[in-house]
């Protein structure tokens, strides 16, 4: 088959035929029938080198994947051969005390896990390829009735990070509170989204680009304001003055961290998703009173649960343009050179 594979750091990845995947005992192959590109693939091709992460290429990209199970290993039960499924993407020891409740993104055992702190098309073969070996059967999740693998595909990254990061800030969010979501890309379009089905507060968004802005105004977003030296002034403006009750941050530079803490209200959230590479000086004085700042990783397996009813009750839609395998390097492209609106996905 042939799949997209990074083979070294600070390279471009590239399409080569590799062998068809086979399920030992307890693992299951899908027919892949979706895989997003994150904007983390982009960092992994530009900025990563070795000694940075535990694991390292050459893999397969593909970190959100949906699909069809074709093959299952001795002793799966659970699944059906034509079911489809979602992937479940950071695979940790399962049985550890994080893994056990679902939370594998924080598992604390990852020697013991297929790849330390990794997953499919990070670390291990992804999904940017015909078929995909997934290393345990409790990692693919049933798509509920009027989901395709297509659709779902972004749910299980670019929809489950910013639930998860929601979902930790729920109390933060009673009606008449503000939240903002700065950058509205691939995860932010989606966090508007989730904002608006789980919660009864303002959603501000913010973006450099006129696109994502018209697209989170189209997703539900109350306002939709430019990024630039007058944005936190429009937010307190918008806020009464107060500042918003929680700010998620999905870019994560220096510019947009400094914004982050200056648009916060008094004891609100600011969550740094974006991998961005800023940083933010932390002291007394430098954000408001009683502000909780956090940096979340991904989600947990009941939590994708959630996102997938989400998306099968039509409460969550992600903007998905379509590429086929051959053209995965063309959306990578159109993602940096900030053409895209919504998520790319990757239909091989
Ligand atoms: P994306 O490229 O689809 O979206 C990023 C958006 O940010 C774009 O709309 C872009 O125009 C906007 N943007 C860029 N600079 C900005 C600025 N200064 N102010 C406002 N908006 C700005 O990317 P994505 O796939 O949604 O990923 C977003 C970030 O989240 C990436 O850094 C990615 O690596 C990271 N990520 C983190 C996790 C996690 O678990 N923490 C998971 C997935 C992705
Ligand atoms: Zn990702
Ligand atoms: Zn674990």
């Amino acid at each position: 088959m042939r799949a997209l594979r990074l083979r070294e750091w600070k390279s471009d990845p590239v399409l080569v035929d590799v062998p068809d995947p086979e399920p030992g005992p307890g693992q299951v192959v899908i027919r892949v029938g979706g895989a997003g590109a994150c904007h983390s693939d982009l960092h992994l091709m530009h900025e990563f080198e070795g000694g940075q992460l535990p694991w390292g290429p050459p893999f397969t990209l593909g970190h959100e994947n949906a699909g069809w199970v074709v093959a299952l290993g001795d002793g799966v039960s659970a699944l059906q051969v034509g079911q489809p499924v979602a992937v479940y993407g950071p695979w940790g020891c399962g049985r550890c005390a994080r893994c056990r409740p679902g939370a594998e993104n924080y598992c604390e055992d990852p020697a013991n896990a297929p790849v330390p702190s990794g997953g499919g098309g990070l670390g291990l073969d992804g999904g940017m390829s015909e078929y995909m070996l997934v290393p345990d059967a409790r990692l693919l999740i049933p798509l509920p009735d009027g989901l395709d693998p297509a659709s779902a595909a972004p749910l299980t990254d670019a929809g489950l990070t910013p639930y998860h990061a929601i979902r930790r800030s729920w109390a933060k969010l009673p009606p008449g509170a503000t939240a903002v979501v700065i950058g509205a890309g691939g995860l932010g379009h989606l966090a508007i989204q989730i904002l608006k089905a789980t919660t009864a507060a303002t959603v501000i968004a913010v973006d450099t680009r006129t696109e994502a802005l018209d697209l989170a105004l189209k997703n539900g977003a109350d306002l939709a304001i430019p990024s630039n030296d007058g944005t936190t002034a429009s937010i307190r403006d918008a806020t009464g003055e107060h500042g918003a009750d929680v700010v998620l941050d999905f870019v994560g530079t220096d510019a947009t961290l400094a914004m982050a803490a200056a648009a916060a209200r008094t004891l609100g959230d600011v969550t740094i998703v974006g991998l961005g590479g800023g940083t933010l000086p932390l002291s007394f004085f430098s954000v408001p009173y009683e502000v909780s700042l956090q940096t979340t990783y991904w989600g947990t397996r009941p939590e994708l649960v959630e996102v997938l009813n989400l998306g099968a009750r039509g409460l969550l839609q992600p903007e998905i343009v379509q590429f086929p395998l051959e053209e995965a390097m063309e959306a990578y492209r159109q993602m940096q050179d900030g053409k895209l609106a919504g998520r790319a996905v990757i239909v091989p």
